[in-house]
């Protein structure tokens, strides 16, 4: 049952609004970029509407829909994004999450461009309720790529980058899923400075478990990957050719440093 069985769709509805003015607010969208769910039921969902800024909707453009993407309600103006779909994705994987919100935030977006994912240990924050962040493969926005790309990374994340796309953050309610997205923005802007500055130092090993521990006590809800710690798949998909190179490689080094 979700939590917002208790609220009105009214209230929920304003709640959309608020999260909305403050993206759009935030810079974190362009024009009418962006989208933000809730779960309201097993199969009910409420989204926003395509082709309007998100700063400045009101109650009526709000749509109800079913989980088979099939709208219940709606004012016959307004349609809903086709990346709902990528929402969709998200309740059909993870019962514990009631809300989603998708933005284009400058810096996170900068990382998912650049193929640099936010999974350094680097601020206590970012540690407790982000984890390491990767980034999902590209995929062409309205079809089943997006949502597919980011199928196994949210089993165990509730931050994604999508790549030369934007982010996408997850929540056990609506300010919980909109809170991870500034959390991720204001990261990703201060490791982009750091690297400016000439230097990143990340926490130690030790203290990011104290973090991990903490994570426990403090009972955050959702899911995190530790950071500092390379995603499984990837060194899976170093080939024994590879593995032979780069041995080949580090032994040249060697050789060389020993001459000198
Ligand atoms: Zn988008």
């Amino acid at each position: 049952m979700s939590m917002y069985a208790n609220n009105s769709e009214w209230e929920l509805k304003r709640l959309i609004l608020d999260v909305g003015k403050r993206i759009w607010t935030r810079g974190y969208v362009a024009a009418n970029d962006g989208n933000i769910t809730i779960r309201i039921g097993d199969n009910e969902i409420l989204t926003t509407p395509t082709g309007v800024s998100k700063g400045f909707m009101t109650p009526d453009m709000i749509i109800k829909m079913n989980m088979d993407g099939k709208v219940i309600s709606q004012s016959p103006k307004f349609r809903p994004s086709s990346e709902v779909k990528m929402h969709i994705e998200v309740y059909r994987q993870r019962e514990d999450i009631k809300a989603v919100v998708h933005a284009h935030p400058p810096y996170c977006t900068s990382f998912a461009v650049a193929g640099i994912p936010l999974n350094k240990c680097v601020l206590p924050e970012a540690i407790l309720t982000l984890g390491a962040v990767p980034i999902a493969p590209y995929g062409t926005p309205s079809t089943m790529e997006i949502p597919d790309s980011i199928k196994p990374i949210i089993q165990n994340s509730d931050a994604v980058l999508l790549a030369n796309h934007g982010a996408l953050t997850l929540g056990t309610d609506l300010i919980n899923a909109y809170h991870r997205m500034e959390t991720l923005e204001h990261s990703a802007q201060i490791v982009f400075t750091a690297i400016q500055l000439g230097n990143v130092n990340m926490i130690p090993g030790e203290q990011v478990k104290k973090l991990m521990e903490l994570r426990e006590k403090m009972n955050i809800p959702g899911r995190v990957s530790v950071c500092g710690v390379e995603p499984k798949n990837i060194k899976e998909s170093v080939t024994p050719d590879q593995i032979e190179v780069i041995t080949q490689e580090v032994i040249a080094k060697i050789k060389d440093l020993q001459k000198k």
